[in-house]
C-alpha cells in the first residue's frame, strides 16, 4: 500500500548537497555539527536499527499484526491492545500506571487492576444505558479516574474525548455541545464551577459522574458507588477497527479549534510510533509529559506506552523543574517525551539545576508540539547527556510521522525523517487543485500520502473544511517544511504564519530560531507587520532570561545578532521585549494574538489560550 519513509522531493532522493544558490536552509545544520550516533554503543541496541532497511521491510498489515486483535478475531480495540492482552498474560502483575499526585503521593496500577478498574467503569457505563458511540467527555486531572475512564469508556465503545481541566466554562461546553456529550467524567468542584450552572445548554447530557462526592444528587453520580458494586469482569463487544474511538479537539493555535475523529484502527500507528521513534523496550518507565487533554498525552501518555507493557508514569503536577528532576530521578525514568516549551523553560534556569539528580537510567528523549530550536537539542545533549530528539505530527496525524530515531544521526533542528509507513513529500498547490513536488531544499507545503492507520475520519460537523485538506492522495498539512538531500525534513512555520516582506518569504521559525541563539534569550515569536514599503516587516517579541536586562543596549544587541546571522531582509526590524508569550494551554506559541493586538485587531477564540501576558 505505502512507499515507505521516503522523501519524497522531486530529485527521487539522489540529490547531492546543498548548492551556494539555495534558500539558507542548512544554516542550522552549517552551525550546529550533526550529532552522530552509533547504534551498537547505545544502552539498548534501537528498535529501528537501520532506518532504510526498516522502511523498505514495513508495511501496516503487517504491523497491524503485532496487536492481538479481540479474541475469536472479533476487531481491533484500543483499550483490549492497552490493558486486556497483558492483564490475560505475563505482565498482568507489572506496573501499568504509576500516578504521583500533586501531593507527591504514588499510586500504582498492574495491569490486572487497570483492567478490574476499567471493567468497572465499563460495567458502570453500560448500567447508565449507555451504548457504543455515545460521548463520553472526561474532564480531570491527571489522576487515575482519567485513565480508568478514558479506557473503560473505549471498552464500551463510546466516543471518548478527554478535556484539559484548565478549560474555563465556555470552552468546555462548547466542546461538549459539538461533541454530543451523553456523560461526563468529573471532580465536584470542576463541575460546579465550570459546567452547572450552562447545562441548560446541554440537553443531550445525561449522566455526570463525580470522581470524589458521595451523595451528588439528581443526575449526578458518585463514581465510587457507580464502579464499586459493578462487576470487575466485562468483555469487550465486537469492534469493528473503523469505529470511531476518540474525539480531539486541536489546540486552537490558528484560529477556532477542530473536531478531529479517530478510530479504532489508530492503536496500530500508536503501536508502531511508540517502537520505532520512541524506542519503546518492555522494560521502560516511559514519561509523557503531556495531558491527555491533548492529543499527545492521549496517543502517548495513555496509548503507545500501555500497548507496550511498559510502566507508564503518570504527573498531576504541572511543570516545575525540581519536581519533574525529581520524577526523572526516583521513577528512574528510561524514555522521556516532553515539549519545546518545558525544554525551554528548563534552559532559562540552566543545566546547574539538574546537577543534584541521578538521571543516569534516562536513556531517549524526544520533543513534539513546536519546532524544537537547534540550541534546544544541542543544549539537551549538555545538560543530560543526550539529546532531546524532535519529531512531528498533528492532531489530525494522531500520531507521530517525522521522526528523529534513536539510532540515527541527529541534524539539530531538523525534523528528521518520516516513519516507515509514511510518505512525506514537500509539494506546492497548483491553480487546477493539484499539487506538484518541490525541489529538494525548497520551501513547500508538507504533505503525507493518505491511508495510515490513525490518520483523522473527519472534522466533526465540518466536511467542507476535512475535505479541503486533501489533493488526490496526498494529506495537505498546512505547514511549510524543506526537505535536504538526505530526506531530513525542516520545519518553516505554519503557512498561515509565514512573512513575505520585500518579495521575500520568510519562514518564521528560522528568525526565532537566530534569536534563540543569543545566550540571554528564552523564548522568541515573530509576525508580519504591515508596511507601506516592505508589504511586511518582520518584528520580534522576545522573553528573555533570568538575569538580563530588556534594555535598549540589549535590543541593539539582538537585532544586530540577527542581521549578521540572517541577513538585513530577513531580520527583524523591529523588536519588542515581554515577560511571556501568550500559548496555548499546549505549550504552543499564539503567534496569531501577538498579530492581532499589534494591529488591533479581534483576537478570535482564545479558548485555549493560557497564558495572557502583555
Ligand atoms: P490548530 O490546528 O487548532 O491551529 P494546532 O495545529 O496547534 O492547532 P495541534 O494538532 O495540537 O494543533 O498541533 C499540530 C501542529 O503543531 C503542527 O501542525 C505544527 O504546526 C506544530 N508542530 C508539532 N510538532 C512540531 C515540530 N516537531 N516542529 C514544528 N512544529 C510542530
Ligand atoms: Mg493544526
Amino acid at each position: 500500500m505505502f512507499n515507505n519513509g521516503a522523501c519524497r522531493c522531486s530529485h527521487g532522493g539522489a540529490c547531492g548537497p546543498r548548492s551556494e544558490t539555495e534558500a539558507p536552509l542548512s544554516d542550522n545544520a552549517a552551525r550546529y555539527a550533526t550529532i552522530h550516533k552509533d547504534p551498537s554503543s547505545l544502552a539498548v541496541p534501537p528498535n529501528l536499527a537501520d532506518y532504510d532497511a526498516a522502511c523498505a521491510g514495513f508495511s501496516w498489515k503487517v504491523a497491524h499484526r503485532a496487536l492481538s486483535g479481540l479474541p475469536n478475531g472479533e476487531g481491533l480495540n484500543i483499550a483490549y491492545e492497552a490493558v486486556d492482552r497483558h492483564a490475560c498474560g505475563p505482565r498482568a502483575s507489572r506496573v501499568a500506571l504509576r500516578c504521583i499526585s500533586k501531593a507527591g503521593e504514588r499510586r500504582d496500577y498492574t495491569y490486572g487492576e487497570l483492567a478490574a478498574s476499567t471493567n468497572r467503569f465499563a460495567n458502570g457505563l453500560r448500567s447508565l444505558g449507555m451504548d457504543a458511540g455515545d460521548g463520553v467527555f472526561v474532564l480531570l486531572g491527571r489522576v487515575p479516574e482519567l485513565y480508568v475512564a478514558m479506557l473503560g469508556a473505549l471498552k464500551m465503545k463510546c466516543v471518548v474525548t478527554p478535556l484539559f481541566s484548565a478549560f474555563g466554562p465556555e470552552p468546555i461546553a462548547t466542546r461538549m455541545e459539538i461533541g454530543d456529550a451523553r456523560v461526563l467524567v468529573t471532580t465536584e468542584t470542576l463541575y460546579r464551577r465550570k459546567v452547572e450552572a450552562l447545562r441548560g445548554r446541554l440537553p443531550r447530557l445525561e449522566h455526570v459522574i463525580l470522581v470524589d462526592a458521595e451523595e451528588p444528587g439528581e443526575g449526578v453520580h458518585s463514581w465510587r458507588k457507580l464502579t464499586q458494586t459493578a462487576s470487575d469482569a466485562f468483555e469487550i463487544a465486537p469492534t469493528d477497527a473503523q469505529e470511531t474511538a476518540l474525539l480531539h479537539f486541536t489546540s486552537g493555535t490558528t484560529g477556532r479549534p477542530k473536531g478531529v475523529i479517530h478510530v479504532h484502527e489508530a492503536v496500530v500507528t500508536h503501536f508502531a510510533t511508540g517502537l520505532y521513534a520512541l524506542d519503546l523496550h518492555d522494560d521502560d518507565r516511559f514519561w509523557c509529559t503531556a495531558d491527555p487533554g491533548w492529543v499527545t498525552g492521549t496517543s502517548y501518555g495513555v496509548i503507545a506506552p500501555l500497548t507496550h507493557g511498559v510502566t507508564n508514569i503518570v504527573v498531576e503536577a504541572e511543570f516545575d523543574a525540581p519536581t519533574w528532576y525529581g520524577v526523572l530521578a526516583q521513577e528512574r525514568v528510561t524514555v522521556w517525551y516532553t515539549a519545546p516549551t518545558a525544554i525551554r523553560m528548563m534552559m532559562k534556569l540552566g543545566a546547574d539545576a539538574l546537577k543534584d539528580y541521578d538521571l543516569s537510567a534516562l536513556r531517549f528523549a524526544a520533543s513534539v508540539g513546536e519546532p524544537l530550536n537547534a540550541e534546544a537539542v544541542v543544549w539537551g545533549a549538555e545538560a543530560f547527556g543526550l539529546p532531546f530528539h524532535d519529531n512531528w505530527w498533528q492532531t489530525e496525524t494522531g500520531g507521530i510521522m517525522i521522526a528523529n530515531f534513536a539510532s540515527m544521526d541527529i541534524k539539530p533542528g531538523s525534523m528528521g525523517r518520516p516513519l516507515p509507513g509514511i510518505e512525506a513529500a514537500i509539494v506546492r498547490r497548483k491553480p487546477d487543485g493539484g499539487v506538484e513536488t518541490a525541489d529538494v531544499g525548497q520551501e513547500g507545503e508538507l504533505a503525507l500520502k493518505s491511508g495510515w492507520p490513525s490518520m483523522m475520519r473527519g472534522y466533526l460537523h465540518e466536511e467542507a473544511r476535512y475535505r479541503k485538506c486533501f489533493a488526490g492522495e496526498w494529506y495537505l498539512t498546512g505547514d511549510l517544511a524543506r526537505c535536504d538531500g538526505d530526506g531530513y525534513f525542516w520545519f518553516v512555520g505554519r503557512a498561515d504564519d509565514v512573512i513575505k516582506s520585500s518579495g521575500h518569504l520568510i519562514g518564521p521559525f528560522e528568525v526565532e530560531s537566530a534569536l534563540m541563539e543569543h545566550p540571554a534569550v528564552a523564548e522568541a515569536a515573530v509576525i508580519g507587520k504591515p508596511d507601506p514599503v516592505a508589504g511586511e516587516i518582520v518584528k520580534a517579541f522576545v522573553a528573555l532570561k533570568l538575569g538580563f536586562a530588556a534594555d535598549e543596549a540589549m535590543r541593539k544587541e539582538l537585532l544586530g545578532n540577527a542581521r549578521k546571522r540572517l541577513g538585513a531582509a530577513v531580520a527583524p526590524k523591529e523588536i519588542e521585549f515581554r515577560a511571556n508569550l501568550p500559548k496555548t494551554r499546549s505549550g504552543k506559541i499564539m503567534r496569531r494574538l501577538l498579530k492581532a493586538r499589534e494591529l488591533g485587531l479581534p483576537e478570535g477564540d482564545l479558548s485555549t489560550l493560557e497564558s495572557d501576558e502583555r
